[in-house]
């Protein structure tokens, strides 16, 4: 009779050992990073901030597609007006 005793106590005594473990374990989980947000003005290879007329980046050559020259948001390459700031964009390319 004893040695179940002695075993209940066992067992109770790493179950309180490592319940803040687990429990620490679980609360140090990282949370998932929130994804990168890149301003319109931002390499999005090295971060570098970048000139509206920059369409390389002077950092790491990534290039950055068409900018609006007005407002420097990032552009598709088709659009006539910036949806940023509503500038014409025809002409400009
Ligand atoms: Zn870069
Ligand atoms: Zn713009």
């Amino acid at each position: 009779m004893q040695i179940i005793i002695f075993l209940l106590m066992a067992g109770l005594t790493i179950f309180m050992l490592a319940y803040p473990l687990w429990q620490g374990g679980a609360a140090a989980r990282p949370a998932p990073a929130p994804a990168a947000t890149l301003s319109a003005g931002q390499c999005a290879t090295c971060g570098r901030v970048l000139e509206p007329d920059e369409r390389f980046c002077p950092q790491c050559g990534t290039p950055v597609g068409p900018r609006c020259p007005q407002c420097g948001r990032a552009l598709v390459g088709d659009e006539r007006f910036c949806p940023g700031c509503g500038a014409k964009l025809e002409g400009t390319r």
